[in-house]
Parts: structure tokens; sequence; C-alpha cells
């Protein structure tokens, strides 16, 4: 996962945020580490972890940072928020709740973030497919309104978490080139 010798072209703050247990620590974990774990303890105290990618030959450093379990509405301060250029929305397909909580979310993000941060909608725990709650139709439909990305991805299966990443960074970094 990258070598550490190399230069850094540019470096773009992420930052995860969805209702607690929804898996951001694990999307994160599996972008970062390529790990993942069943009974993952709510995350406490590490702010960010990293990641470098190549993007058309210029090296890019994603710092994500994961919320330390400040799920709670307006928990999260606008210290996390700062200097963001994208950001990862995510809810669990099998909560119902968790999506019906995206537009406080997404109030909170446009409150505190930059106008142009580029943010992705997440569906997570596809592999969950015979408890889903959230039709696949309703989260498009509410991404294209609100003019976002929308993927659904399993942390577990590691399914979509790759593309989910590469969606918004290459977004970043055609939008600063
Ligand atoms: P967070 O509070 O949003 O950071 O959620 P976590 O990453 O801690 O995940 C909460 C729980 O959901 C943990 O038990 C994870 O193992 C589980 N989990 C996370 N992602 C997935 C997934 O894609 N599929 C399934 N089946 N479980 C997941
Ligand atoms: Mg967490």
């Amino acid at each position: 996962y990258g070598d550490p010798s190399q230069k850094i072209d540019y470096v773009f703050k992420v930052v995860l945020i969805g209702d607690s247990a929804v898996g951001k620590s694990q999307i994160l974990a599996r972008f970062a580490r390529n790990e993942f774990s069943l009974d993952s303890k709510a995350t406490i105290g590490v702010e960010f972890q990293t990641r470098t990618i190549v993007i058309e030959h210029k090296s890019v450093k994603a710092q994500i940072w994961d919320t330390a379990g400040q799920e709670r509405y307006r928990a999260v301060t606008s210290a996390y928020y700062r200097g963001a250029v994208g950001a990862m929305l995510v809810y669990d397909i099998t909560k119902r709740q968790t999506f019906d909580h995206v537009p406080r979310w997404l109030e909170e993000l446009r409150g505190h973030a930059d106008k142009n941060i580029v943010i992705i909608l997440i569906g997570n725990k596809s592999d969950l497919e015979n408890q889903r709650a959230v039709p696949t139709e309703d989260a498009k439909e509410f991404a294209q309104k609100e003019g976002l990305f929308f993927l659904e991805t399993s942390a577990l299966e590691s399914t979509n978490v790759e593309t989910a990443f590469l969606t918004v960074l290459t977004e970043i970094f055609n939008f600063v080139n």
C-alpha cells in the first residue's frame, strides 16, 4: 500500500460521517489497511488514517478522518470538517433510521464544510441483502436530487470500497487540476 519514500503531490482530507455502527471505521480499515473486523470496538482516539494512491501519474495522499464516537447529532466539531475536500456520508442498508438521518448529516456538513466539497453517499453492508431496509432506488434518487455520488458498499466483502474512495479522490483531483 504505497512506497513511503515517494514524493507527495497532493494531500486531500476526506471525512467520514453518518450514524454510529453503519461501518465507517470498517470502511476506513478496508481502504487504508485492507482489514476488516466483525467485532470492531467503537472508535476511540484515532483521528485519521492515510493511504497514498496514484492518479494520472501524481501521488495523492488521502487523509481520511473517522469520527471518534461523536456521531450524536451536532457532536462532531467544526475542526473535524475544517479543510475537508471530500466527504463520505455512510448509512446502513439494513437500518432505515440511518438513512432517514442522512439529510441531517448533509445539512451539518454543508453548514461546516467548503461549498465545493465532493460528497458521496454510501449504503454500506450490501452483503446483508436479505436484511435490506433501504431500497437502492430511494437512495439513488435522493443522491441525484442532492447532487451526490452514490454507491452501495460492503466493507466485509470488500465490495465497492476502493471504487468509492477513488470516485471521491478523482473528482477532487479533477477539480484542482
Ligand atoms: P461505525 O460506528 O460507523 O464506525 O461502525 P463500525 O465500522 O464500527 O461497524 C459497526 C459494526 O458493523 C461492526 O460490528 C462491523 O463489523 C459491522 N460492519 C461494518 N461494515 C460491515 C459490512 O460491510 N457488512 C457487515 N455485515 N457488517 C459490517
Ligand atoms: Mg467508528
